[in-house]
């Protein structure tokens, strides 16, 4: 039985926070916040609403709720930067002092912020000489390294160092690597303070969250949340990444012919494709970015031909039956490209594409897609009804039209039986769906 449903709880809650607000100096803004996340706490509704950067009250109501550790499942807190996230953390120590409580609070950052033992290992070989490397190299092994401690890194040297999309599973130092160590740890968190990428990929997988449902998400800067969605559903296919992923499956398997047929109906495809984009560059449109229609029309039979040397290579690797991880992952990668082009010229096709030429870059060309039916897939992020979800942004709201605009773009209108509450500004009036 939900804890919220009993009264006990719930006006512990209430009476904490307005005994806190009578004996502390704090804006009215911040109360009323504070008030109305005790509400979402209790009814599970989305809030979205109007705040200034410096409004810290919905922190004030979440943090006495943690006093209750068999009920409170915890905070999720989302932000568009970094910055933000460390000046929530210092935000959330000084308010635990005056209400009396020491939670831990979990900062969790992409991938790209920290460093891979791995990679270290093998750029300090042949970088020796460099004392940052040396620095870095002496405190691995006992802690992460995290790239706000490097301020003056060189791009350079970071992105030779730092995390990049290394499958850690199968990594052989993953057992010490306090990377992977602490991003496996992010799963029990019950204070998290993540940014809005790594939300979205944790809402994104429905079975292998990054993060626990908590009993309250709070989405700081929540206008720039839209972009983050949809980014994460696009995606792009180039000749190379074609190319590059039958070389690894035909040496991995040991045959290095294997893919000489589907290479070429890569080059081919490719080079039929840019000359289309140059053709439309130079009659009409003088854009190397060419929508989807011109070019699948008049490309259909090339796909197809593509789409069928990609499936009879998958067809003649499957004699290789593998149980390598690499393999799995590189064939699985394989099929969803594939199901990309058969998707391009079927009748229902679920994306929306487009085709790129970059004159200045060796001639590569791209085909990128993004899905058309985003505001169904944004709102199923959002529609699980264990827990309340506040959205807060200093720019969204002015009138009730910036309100439908912002509620739109993620799709939230779209989820049933949830009640939206909207504040048009704080201390001002509440307006529900
Ligand atoms: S587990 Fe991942 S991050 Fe850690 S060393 Fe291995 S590849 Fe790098």
């Amino acid at each position: 039985m939900s804890i919220w449903k009993e009264e006990s709880f719930e006006d512990k809650i209430y009476d904490e926070v307005e005994s806190f607000f009578d004996k502390n100096i704090y804006n009215e803004n911040d109360e009323t916040l504070a008030f109305d996340i005790i509400d979402s706490l209790r009814d599970k509704n989305i809030l979205v609403v109007e705040k200034d950067d410096n409004n810290y009250g919905y922190l004030i109501p979440l943090l006495y709720a943690s006093k209750d550790k068999d009920n409170f499942k915890g905070f999720l807190i989302s932000t568009a930067s970094l910055n933000l996230q460390e000046q929530l953390k210092t935000e959330i120590e000084k308010l635990s002092i005056l209400i009396g409580v020491d939670i831990p609070v979990t900062i969790a950052k992409g991938h790209v912020n920290y460093v891979c033992m791995k990679r270290l290992e093998k750029y300090l070989r042949s970088h020796q000489e460099n004392v940052t490397l040396k620095d870095i190299s002496e405190k691995i092994e006992n802690e992460m390294i995290d790239k706000k401690d490097y301020p003056n890194i060189s791009k350079e040297i970071w992105t030779n160092i730092n995390v990049n999309g290394e499958n850690c599973r199968k990594c052989l130092y993953n057992r010490e690597c306090k990377y992977y160590l602490n991003r496996k740890s992010w799963s029990n968190a019950k204070y998290v303070l993540c940014t809005h990428d790594l939300l979205v990929s944790s809402l994104k997988r429905k079975d292998d969250k990054m993060f626990k449902d908590p009993s309250l998400l709070v989405v700081d800067e929540a206008s720039s949340l839209e972009e983050k969605i949809k980014i994460s559903y696009q995606g792009s296919i180039t000749k190379k990444m074609l190319e590059s992923l039958i070389n690894e499956i035909s040496y991995i398997i040991g045959n290095k012919e294997l893919g000489d047929d589907v290479i070429n109906s890569i080059n081919n495809f490719y080079q039929k494709l840019a000359n289309v984009i140059k053709n439309e560059y130079e009659n009409n449109r003088k854009d190397y970015k060419t929508d989807s229609e011109v070019i699948i029309d008049t490309l259909k039979d090339d796909i197809l031909v593509l789409f069928n040397s990609l499936s009879n290579f998958s067809k003649s690797i499957k004699l290789y039956q593998s149980t390598y991880s690499e393999l799995i992952y590189l064939i699985r990668k394989l099929k969803s490209y594939n199901n990309v082009l058969y998707d391009m010229i079927g009748k229902r096709s679920k994306h929306r594409y487009s085709f790129y030429f970059q004159p200045n870059s060796k001639g590569l060309v791209s085909i990128k897609y993004e899905r058309k039916d985003i505001l169904e897939l944004s709102s199923f992020l959002f529609e699980n009804k264990k827990y309340g979800k506040v959205f807060t942004d200093s720019n969204i709201i002015v009138d009730n039209d910036d309100y439908k605009h912002f509620i739109e773009s993620l799709g939230l209108d779209k989820i049933d039986d949830i009640e939206i509450v909207k504040e048009y500004s704080l201390g001002g009036s509440k307006i529900k769906k």
